[in-house]
C-alpha cells in the first residue's frame, strides 16, 4: 500500500489481488467515511463485468445507487458532466454522500470532476480497471473534461479519498489498452525507477506483457511505478514547475496523437515513440542523456508491439504546427523534459528554432519506424 499526501488529505492506494480481500478493502475505506449514500459510477462494460460484485459485495449500511456514463473518451464533455449532474442531484444527496469511479480514466476523471463539484465536494474513491488508471490517472488529483478547444480543459485538482485497485480486473482489459497503459508505465520506469527494468524485462521473457497480474512481482512493481508518480505530485501538486517532469514524452506524443488522429494509435503508444524522439534529440544536441541511456530506452520501447497503421509520412511543419497547442508552450517557449540519465529528470526551455530542429529530428526517427511497421 502506498500513502499519498495531498492538500485535501493524505489517502491509501491499495493494490489487490484477491478479489475477496479488494472488497473487504474497499469497505473499510469507505466505513470511514460513514456515507449515507454511496453511488458507484461506471460505465456498461466496466459495470457488466464488476457492478454487481461491488453492489452485492460492499454490505454497508448505505443506499447504494448507480450511475452509468456512456463509454469512451469522445464522451468526456461537459454535456456527460452536466447530464451526471441533474441525474446524481435526483438521488437526494448530503454532504456524506461518496462516489465510488469504477473503471479506466475516463470514468475516473469524471467521477473526481464530480465529486469536486456536487454540494461543494463529496468524498470519492477510485477502483481503477485499466493498467493506465492504476499507474497514472487514479493518483494526483487531477480531475475534469475535455472541451471543444482541447482535451482536459475543463477540471479541478481534488485528490480521492482512497484509490483501491483490483489488479486482476486487468484479465478482461483488451490488448490495445494494455498497451496504452505499459506506456506510462515505461515512463515511470524511466523517470524514477530504473531498477525495475530487468523485472519488467523478466516479465515480457515470460510473455505476460497482456496479462500482467499473473506474474508475481507484478504488485509490487506497479507500487513502485505509481509511487514514482505519487512521489512527484507529492512534491508539486498543483503543477507549478517539477509536476511537468511527467510529460515526458508528451510533447511529440500529443502531437503524433492529433496528426494521426485519436483512435489510430493508442495515448500510452504515443507517448513511448515521443519519448524516443525527445530523448533522443537532447542527447543528440548534447543538452541531456548519454548513449547507453538511448540504448536502453530503445530496447524498453520496442518491448511493445504497436499496431499502427499510417499511409503516409509526416512532415516537419505540420509537426511544428501540431506541438504548438502543447500545454508547456508559454509565449513562444516550450519547456522540454529530458534525463541526464535513467532516474534523473531535467526542465529546461527551448525557443522556436530548437523546436523546428526537434520537429525535423522526431519525423525522420517516426517516418522510419512508422513506415517499416506499417510495411510489415
Ligand atoms: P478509458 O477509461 O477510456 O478505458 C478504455 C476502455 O477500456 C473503455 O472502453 C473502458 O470501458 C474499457 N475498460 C476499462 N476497464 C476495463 C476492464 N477491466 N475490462 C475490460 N474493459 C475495460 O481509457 P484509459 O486509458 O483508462 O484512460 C484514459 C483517460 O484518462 C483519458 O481521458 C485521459 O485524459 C485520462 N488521464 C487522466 C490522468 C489524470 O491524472 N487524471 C492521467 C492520465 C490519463
Ligand atoms: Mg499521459
Amino acid at each position: 500500500m502506498l500513502t499519498v499526501e495531498a492538500d485535501r488529505g493524505s489517502y491509501n492506494v491499495h493494490f489487490l489481488q484477491d478479489s475477496e480481500v479488494w472488497i473487504q478493502t474497499l469497505r473499510s475505506e469507505l466505513k470511514s467515511l460513514m456515507p449515507s449514500t454511496i453511488v458507484v459510477c461506471s460505465n456498461q462494460q466496466v459495470f457488466d463485468l464488476y457492478g454487481d460484485y461491488i453492489i452485492s459485495g460492499l454490505n454497508i449500511d448505505a443506499t447504494i445507487h448507480t450511475w452509468l456514463f456512456p463509454d469512451g473518451e469522445e464522451f468526456k464533455n461537459l454535456e456527460t458532466v452536466v447530464c451526471a449532474i441533474n441525474g446524481l442531484d435526483s438521488l437526494g444527496l448530503d454532504r456524506r454522500s461518496v462516489l465510488i469511479a469504477l473503471g479506466g480514466g475516463v470514468v475516473g476523471d469524471l467521477t473526481g470532476f464530480l465529486a469536486s463539484m456536487m454540494l461543494r465536494g463529496l468524498s470519492w474513491i477510485q477502483c481503477p480497471t485499466t493498467l493506465l488508471a492504476m499507474v497514472d490517472s487514479s493518483v494526483g488529483g487531477k480531475t475534469g473534461c475535455n472541451l471543444a478547444s482541447g482535451k482536459n480543459r475543463l477540471g479541478a485538482f481534488y485528490s480521492p479519498n482512497a484509490v483501491v485497485t483490483l489488479l486482476n480486473s486487468l484479465e478482461t482489459l483488451e490488448q490495445v489498452q494494455m498497451r496504452s497503459g505499459w506506456g506510462e508505465c515505461i515512463k515511470h520506469i524511466l523517470l524514477g525507477a530504473p531498477e525495475m527494468i530487468p523485472m519488467f524485462e523478466n516479465m515480457v521473457e515470460k510473455d505476460l506483457l497482456y496479462c500482467p497480474h499473473q506474474f508475481q512481482e507484478f504488485p509490487s512493481m506497479l507500487e513502485t511505478l505509481c509511487s514514482v508518480k505519487s512521489t512527484i505530485v507529492s512534491e508539486d501538486e498543483f503543477e507549478s514547475g517539477w509536476r511537468a517532469t511527467l510529460n515526458l514524452g508528451h510533447t511529440i506524443g500529443h502531437a503524433l496523437e492529433k496528426i494521426l488522429g485519436y483512435g489510430t494509435i493508442t495515448h500510452g503508444e504515443a507517448v513511448l515513440l515521443g519519448m524516443l524522439c525527445e530523448l533522443k534529440w537532447q542527447y543528440v544536441d548534447g543538452v541531456s542523456g548519454t548513449k547507453e541511456m538511448i540504448n536502453v530506452i530503445e530496447r524498453l520501447i520496442n518491448t511493445i508491439d504497436m499496431s499502427i497503421k499510417i499511409d503516409d509520412t509526416i512532415d516537419e511543419l505540420t509537426m511544428f504546427d501540431a506541438i504548438s497547442f502543447d500545454k508547456k508552450m508559454q509565449c513562444d517557449k516550450l519547456t522540454m523534459i529530458g534525463l541526464d540519465n535513467l532516474g534523473k529528470p531535467l526542465l529546461t526551455s527551448i525557443g522556436p528554432s530548437k523546436q523546428l530542429e526537434l520537429c525535423t529530428f522526431s519525423v525522420n526517427e517516426l517516418n522510419n519506424r512508422l513506415i517499416n511497421k506499417s510495411n510489415q
